[in-house]
């Protein structure tokens, strides 16, 4: 029995639940209404003010790294999130250009840049942002990402947010189902319910059709019929990001010229900058990296312990953890974050150069090679852990778990034994957004240090 056959006339589940390309009219709101957004009181302005001096501090502090290479100012001035890149997205919009934002790692760029709409990733980072959120979210135990994200929308401070014309919104956990849910009461959502068992062919024509329902929906929003063209030039576009990045990872292999706190936000940069600028910008770090190699500056002392970032994503500006960790005189030198190097890792590989064999390359891209702890079983990514462990000479891996975040915490559990039966210490850190833990969590982690030092002196 075909269970997704459809009646002649029938119109997609999907479409019957959702019209994402239209905004909900006031009584049609289910979590945020006007009244309860009223009664808030949100300060926006005050907000506001508060982000853009968390940005400003973060800024400062990356600025005082030693030895940072001056290719860094350009990639500092997209940091500053307000700034240069949202007044060039805003013009671009008042040229009648359409925005899409994405809620993950799932949705394809290459497609929404297919259709001459600007693709932007919208998780918030900001800790001030979570506030307003508590009130829809009461006690679920939800992740600080998700709550940042709903108030960032709620208190109306992203600019990006706010010039989206479509979110398009995964459903990896039950945090993003809902959030994509929740925030349909502000913006034209489209859901892509993504199969959560890679394996079987149901699975596969299953995330099939919802990119399929993206690309119709992207036709309807820009007008515009996805060509053949498009597709090629999207993809070979964001290729040459991905190859620009690998040459990033492979001179921060070869030597320590790059702090990883830099390699953090240049890859989440590509979020929302003009992937053709990142790409170059790119290229100028790599080559000003290559020059302080042959010229024997490091940035750091080569006795200092050489540690991985595992776990939740790591989002700008919360930059807590890195910093913490490379003040202690640590450095992260390889990461396996969603919100930098397992994004721009595996660019869509082509094998027929018609419009179904690139869409096809773009489906299969998007599902498999991902190890987000959202699928079941996932073996891929202790096998990516271990191979970057090696790659990277890396010491000890720090997995950081958000709290709420139940998918990486229970494979934090699990990765520990696999790491240590390698003789790879591994600790395992929660953290919220807010910076009252600093202290507490900076104890623990050098404490961790310590042992990794301990531990290289031996051998
Ligand atoms: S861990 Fe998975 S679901 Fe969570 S943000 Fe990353 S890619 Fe998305
Ligand atoms: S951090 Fe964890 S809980 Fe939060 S959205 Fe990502 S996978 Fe879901």
């Amino acid at each position: 029995m075909n269970l997704i056959s459809k009646k002649k006339g029938e119109k997609n589940v999907q479409d019957e639940k959702l019209n994402p390309l239209s905004s909900l009219k006031a009584s049609e709101k289910r979590y945020v209404s006007d009244k309860i957004l009223n009664n808030l009181g949100i300060k926006k302005e005050q907000t506001l003010s508060a982000m853009k001096k968390f940005i400003e501090d973060e800024i400062k502090k990356l600025q005082s790294m030693s030895q940072r290479a001056q290719s860094m100012a350009y990639f500092d001035d997209i940091a500053r999130y307000f700034g240069t890149r949202a007044e060039e997205v805003a013009k671009f919009k008042d040229a009648g250009g359409h925005v899409v934002g994405s809620l993950c790692m799932f949705v394809p760029n290459e497609i929404i840049a297919a259709s001459g709409a600007l693709p932007l990733r919208l998780g918030s980072g900001f800790h001030e942002t979570a506030g307003p959120a508590n009130v829809i979210l009461g006690d679920a135990g939800l992740c600080p990402l998700v709550k940042s994200t709903l108030g960032m929308r709620m208190a109306a401070c992203s600019p990006y947010f706010e010039m989206c014309d479509l979110l398009v919104a995964p459903t990896p956990c039950d945090a993003k189902l809902k959030l994509g849910e929740i925030l349909q009461d502000f913006v034209p959502v489209l859901m892509l319910n993504l199969p959560r068992i890679k394996s079987g062919a149901v699975n596969r024509r299953q995330w099939a059709e919802e990119i399929g329902i993206l690309m119709d929906k992207l036709e309807l929003l820009t007008g515009k019929k996805i060509k053949r063209k498009d597709m090629k030039v999207s993809i070979e576009k964001y290729q040459r990001a991905y190859s620009a990045y690998r040459e990033l990872m492979n001179i921060r292999r070869e030597a320590d010229v790059l702090w990883g706190r830099d390699a953090l936000l240049v890859a989440q940069l590509s979020y929302y900058d003009d992937i053709e600028r990142w790409t170059q910008n790119v290229h100028k770090l790599v080559a000003e990296l290559k020059q302080m190699k042959e010229e024997g500056k490091t940035i750091i002392s080569d006795e200092a312990p050489r540690i991985m970032l595992a776990g939740s994503p790591i989002i700008w500006p919360n930059w807590k953890i890195p910093d913490i960790i490379e003040e202690s005189d640590a450095l992260i030198v390889a990461d396996e974050l969603c919100s930098a190097t397992r994004a721009l890792s595996n660019p869509v590989v082509v094998d027929e150069n018609t419009k179904r064999g690139m869409i096809d390359a773009v489906i299969e891209r998007y599902l498999f090679p991902c190890t987000c702890p959202c699928f079941s079983p996932n073996l891929e990514r202790d096998d990516n852990l271990l191979n970057r462990i090696r790659d990277y000479k890396v010491q000890g891996v720090i997995f950081h778990v958000l709290k709420g975040c139940h998918l990486n915490a229970l494979d934090a559990t699990r990765i520990k034994g696999i790491l240590e039966e390698e003789g790879i210490p591994m600790f395992t850190i929660e953290s919220e957004y807010v910076m009252g833990d600093y202290q507490q969590i900076k104890l623990r982690l050098e404490a961790f240090l310590e042992m990794v030092r301990a531990q290289i002196d031996i051998i």
